[in-house]
């Protein structure tokens, strides 16, 4: 195989070289502590400040409701913790509200808060497409809630869900809103403010910035319990000396997102809808899975019957295809992805699942050979697959 094809852009992305060209001082030059008096802390401390002050701009927030985090799971685990455990203590509330379709960042952390905290999660019901409802969340909430979190677009099924109005009900109730933005920052409008969220996660790999460097974004007069004790950075939220070089290249990484994106959409829409159109003409026994419309831009995921994934997503790559199966860090369970099981696959079609996600670098070419290429992949697969079930039942 001559060329290699990336197609997992909902995985990580590449760190843009005008990113990584602003961080490379902030490691040996000004390598300051921006806690420190003298004049290498003050330069790192500037910097910070001026990382801050992009973020927030962009955010259409003040500065001093960023908090930077180590990565968009610790966001989501500050946000979620943080804001649980001070509203049962604030006002004795103990329920959260999620769904199943979140990423296991969300899912992993309520269901801790249930187990070891005595919290009670309600799962919201979402539908066939994996979106949560407003009228959904407006039935559940109740005094005893004390925060929902929904994400704005779903990273396995590329789904968008209706997150301002969904934060209307939450902020007529007096409930708190989280929603885990990593996917949807690339591709939609961030304003907190027209969108209505008190929480907010962003995670700096999924738009061409580096891996573990992640912004809560925290309404001002929010209360969080904070999770990492210690120093008092980040206002008491997150202890523990600021990332400068990775928190520069964050800003740097939002601010040519924030600049690019519309045209970032206009190069990926089209090809993505290539995608989809010619996959569900020429593979039989396929579905598109997430909503046809409501999604993101850059992103087509299917449902294959039959068809062993993580066999399909291997065969891919032994032809130069880099794709994914349900999620990255589910990669090697023969179980279908939680997701899938949610948005009410039948296991013959679940574990079939297949993500195709576009970027930057993307071109019509590559599109092109990955469509030539797939049908006789998915067909082999699906002999292999049918192989080895019968292999398995003839041996009992
Ligand atoms: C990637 C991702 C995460 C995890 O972010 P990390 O920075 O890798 O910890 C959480 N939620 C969604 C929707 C994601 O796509």
């Amino acid at each position: 195989m001559s060329e290699k094809i990336y197609l997992d852009y909902a995985a990580t992305t590449p760190v843009d070289p005008r990113v990584l060209d602003m961080m490379l001082p902030y490691f040996t030059q000004d390598f300051g502590n921006p806690s420190s008096v003298h004049r290498y802390g003050q330069k790192a401390e500037a910097a910070l400040d001026e990382a801050r002050a992009t973020v927030a701009r962009i955010l259409n927030c003040k500065p001093s409701e960023i908090v930077f985090t180590s990565c968009g799971t610790e966001s989501n685990n500050l946000a979620i913790r943080g804001a649980a455990l001070d509203a049962r203590e604030q006002r004795g509330a103990n329920q959260i509200l999620t769904t199943r379709v979140e990423h296991t960042a969300v899912t992993k952390t309520v269901e801790q808060l249930e187990k070891y905290y005595g919290f009670q999660v309600k799962w919201l019901d979402i539908d066939e497409t994996g979106m949560v409802l407003p009228k959904t969340v407006a039935a559940a909430i109740d005094e005893k809630t004390a925060l929902i979190s929904v994400m704005y677009a779903n990273n396995e099924i590329g789904t968008l869900n209706p997150v301002s109005e969904i934060a209307k009900i939450c902020g007529a109730k007096n409930v708190l809103f989280h929603t885990d933005a990593l996917q949807a920052t690339g591709y939609f409008p961030m304003e907190v403010e027209s969108l209505g969220i008190d929480l907010m996660s962003l995670g700096c790999h999924k738009f061409y910035g580096p891996k573990g460097v992640g912004v809560l974004y925290v309404r001002e007069g929010t209360q969080l319990i904070s999770h990492q004790t210690g120093g008092g950075q980040e206002d008491g939220l997150r202890a523990g000396t600021q990332n400068i070089p990775y928190i520069v290249g964050f800003a740097e990484a939002l601010r040519l997102t924030d600049m690019e994106r519309e045209a970032r959409v206009s190069h990926l829409r089209p090809l993505r809808d290539r995608i989809i159109g010619t996959v569900l003409k020429e593979v039989p026994d396929a579905q598109l899975t997430g909503h046809p419309v409501e999604r993101l831009p850059n992103h087509a995921s299917f449902a294959f019957k039959g068809v062993d994934g993580n066999t399909l997503t291997q065969l891919l790559d032994a032809a130069g295809f880099a794709c994914s199966s349900g999620s990255a860090c589910k990669t090697g369970n023969p179980e279908p992805s939680g997701v899938m099981t949610a948005i009410g696959l039948k296991p013959d079609w679940g574990l079939g699942s297949l993500r195709v996600t576009l970027g930057a670098h993307s071109t019509s070419m590559q599109v092109d050979s990955f469509l030539a290429a797939l049908p006789d992949i998915v067909d082999r697969t699906r002999n292999l697959t049918r192989d080895t079930l019968s292999g398995t039942s003839k041996r009992g």
